[in-house]
């Protein structure tokens, strides 16, 4: 039927907005009860309705979503009253002042509360097959009996115990102790050699440590209770030594020795926790700078383990129930973040990984997935790589349908690796997260998720910034690039609660290296390309640090140790592209006048000074002898020459009439190709 016009216009304007604003509202809601059921601190946030809103309140609202995340997700003993006080270009880092609470009460207590007999750790002994479960019950029992020995042998709140241990449950136990009574730890990986832990133990002024009689890893034992013993010579503040068993050999002991595990058993399984302030110190972590001197990065209580917390439950989708895999060893931040204090604040079941990639072949990480029903595996670049080389039957294997997430950390991963990871390990149905952050940083800055489930993900881009994160990008005048699709040093243009709040007895240097670069902001190290759409891709480090399979060394540490030899005059070290490591360690040395290159034997000797003063991993696969280095007028070394030679890129030398002595760059590439074509990568 015909209507007057006016008549039928009003109708259908009328039907259709009640229509669109039907559905709108509805939408609306369910995005309000969709955003609220992925972050219950949502709801109380005006505005937000969707995941993308909410990733732009916690930016431009930090300090009420932190607050809101703060009361939701930690348990304080005091409520804290003010959310921040920070000042980037000062240095000063406070978050959540007047709060009191205790870390090891929010990753053990709490969950005993609720649930007992739930399991927290999974110890994926180097012995496949010979897992240990320990539920939260345990693991608080472990705490609290290592707890009241530490206090009974009179640490204090404030100490710091270094700790120098394999990944295994005692190790955990051992920094939920320190953090049950309110000493600092600070974890030293157990492949440093004595030298670079006796730098570690008496630049945090440990006078506790704790460590294991033997190693296992990779079917090959180690003797780290000697490695202790070799250190504390040079440690005069060193008191006692407490000694688990991780095997059954007998190790000597002397008298500053504590037999572990024997002690423990006559104390209380009850242990009062200490009331930690927000700001107390919770650990020391030692990273590579650009000088030879390790840096002490010092981490705080609630900040810490909230970012912690909220970056593992977000980033990997982790889920009550789900079984996390992180393979990082725990003398890394990976290991402190992702294998301890996240999943343990969340109530997880966390998976502690004492082997290798390889051991006892390379099925080892997905025959353990399928064994363990692990749900997100979270791994490094160096390791795919390696793997991928071995082929797909493997993987192949194994079930591993109840993998969810797939995660990368620690350097960023080429294409070819993240394709495979996402294909092969994956069978293309999981996310692959390459996740980037540093020890700096506490926690993942930038990743792929969390964003909508659907979102696109870029092979080998980190891409997005978490909850709260608002990265820049600085030319190398010191200027904000605002456009999209370039590159520059990458930046954080406002605090977040998981930042590192100083280095140990240095705070000065803290302000140097990352403060003053760019006043105001919070400098990465490292340089970052944006790309088109907005999305991160880290470029790599701009300063002289390399990263060896993930892990990080300063290029002035391993000069520091190869010109001790008597016969070098001087060196120069840089990273240069490797296809499994990411990066290896190429040295040119300079030897003193009046000695002839030696050859294999002196090159043997710097391996071994290397390895005994820093670890394997920092030794040099590359060492080139040369008369001299290029160097500026001024004398500083031409690094960017010496890059250009091993990278064969002689097109992109530029203008050497800057340098001292243009000659010996030919020299320099002579004598590169030379020692390529001896000595396979
Ligand atoms: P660390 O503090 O030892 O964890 O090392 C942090 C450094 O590793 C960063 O500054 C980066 O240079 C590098 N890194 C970590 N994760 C990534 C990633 N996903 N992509 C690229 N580089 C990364």
């Amino acid at each position: 039927m015909w209507l007057p016009c006016g008549y039928t216009s009003k109708y259908i304007v009328t039907s259709f907005r009640r229509r669109v604003s039907t559905s709108y509202f509805h939408i609306l809601g369910r995005w309000r009860c969709n955003v609220a059921a992925f972050m219950p601190e949502a709801a109380g946030f005006e505005g937000v309705s969707d995941r993308s809103a909410l990733q732009e309140f916690s930016v431009n609202n930090s300090e009420s979503f932190w607050a809101a995340a703060a009361r939701e997700r930690l348990s304080w003993s005091r409520p804290f009253h003010t959310v921040q006080d920070c000042d980037l270009s000062r240095g000063r880092i406070k978050w959540f002042e007047g709060g009191q609470l205790n870390v090891s009460v929010n990753c053990l207590d709490r969950h005993v509360h609720t649930c007992p007999e739930k399991v927290a750790l999974i110890w994926e002994r180097d012995e496949p097959g010979s897992e240990v479960k320990i539920t939260y019950r345990q693991l608080l029992e472990m705490t609290c009996r290592l707890g009241n020995l530490l206090r009974r042998r009179g640490v204090k709140r404030g100490d710091c115990v270094t700790i120098y241990m394999p990944t295994c449950p005692l190790a955990v136990a051992s920094m939920l102790a320190c953090a049950r009574i309110g000493a600092a730890h600070n974890v030293v990986f157990a492949g440093f050699s004595a030298e670079a832990l006796a730098e570690r133990i008496r630049d945090a002024q440990s006078s506790t440590i704790i460590t294991v009689n033997q190693g296992v890893r990779g079917g090959k034992v180690t003797e780290l209770k000697t490695t202790v013993d070799a250190a504390v010579q040079s440690c005069p503040a060193v008191k006692q030594v407490f000694v688990a068993m991780r095997t059954e050999n007998p190790v000597a002991m002397t008298a500053r020795d504590v037999a572990m595990e024997e002690e423990m058993l006559k104390e209380d399984s009850v242990c009062e926790p200490a009331a930690m302030d927000s700001e107390d110190v919770l650990f020391l972590l030692y990273t590579s700078g650009s000088t030879g001197k390790p840096k002490g990065l010092v981490h705080t209580q609630a900040g810490y383990l909230l970012y912690a917390a909220l970056t593992h439950r977000y980033v990997f989708s982790y889920h009550d129930g789900d079984v996390f895999g992180c393979v990082a060893d725990i003398g890394w931040i990976t290991g402190h973040s992702y294998s301890v204090y996240g999943p343990l604040a969340n109530g997880g079941t966390t998976v502690l990984f004492e082997s290798t990639p390889v051991y006892p072949d390379p099925g080892r990480y997905w025959e353990m997935v399928q064994r363990l029903k692990i749900n997100q595996f979270y791994g490094a670049p160096t390791a795919i790589r390696l793997l991928l080389k071995y082929g797909d039957q493997w993987v192949h294997k194994y079930d591993r349908s109840t993998l969810k997430t797939l995660g990368s950390v620690g350097e960023p991963i080429n294409t070819e690796a993240w394709e495979w990871y996402h294909r092969v390990v994956g069978g293309g149905r999981c996310p692959v997260v390459d996740t980037w952050w540093q020890t700096e940083t506490g926690g993942i800055c930038i990743s792929p998720r969390p964003s909508e489930p659907d979102a696109e993900i870029v092979p080998g881009m980190a891409m997005r910034p978490f909850f709260g994160i608002k990265p820049v990008l600085m030319d190398t005048e010191g200027k904000v690039l605002t456009a999209n699709n370039t590159s520059g040093a990458l930046c954080i243009a406002q605090p977040w609660p998981g930042m590192a709040r100083t280095i140990h007895n240095n705070h000065q240097r803290f302000i140097e290296t990352y403060c003053q670069p760019h006043p105001g902001y919070f400098f990465t190290g490292d340089g970052a390309y944006r790309s088109k759409e907005g999305y991160y891709q880290i470029t790599g480090r701009l300063d002289d640090v390399i990263n060896v399979s993930g892990h990080r060394i300063g290029t002035a540490e391993i000069e520091d140790v190869v010109n001790q030899c008597s016969a070098v005059a001087e060196s120069a070290v840089i990273g240069y592209s490797h296809n499994i490591k990411g990066q290896g360690v190429y040295a040119f040395v300079v030897l003193k006048q009046d000695l002839e290159d030696q050859g294999a034997d002196l090159r043997q000797q710097l391996h071994n000074m290397v390895s005994k003063k820093i670890a394997k991993y920092a030794c040099p696969d590359f060492i080139q002898f040369v008369q001299r280095l290029p160097k500026t007028r001024s004398g500083k070394i031409m690094r960017r020459v010496l890059r250009k030679v091993v990278e064969r890129d002689l097109d992109g030398l530029d203008d050497l009439s800057t340098l001292d002595d243009p000659a010996s760059v030919q020299e320099i590439i002579q004598g590169h190709r030379g020692l390529c074509s001896k000595q396979p990568q």
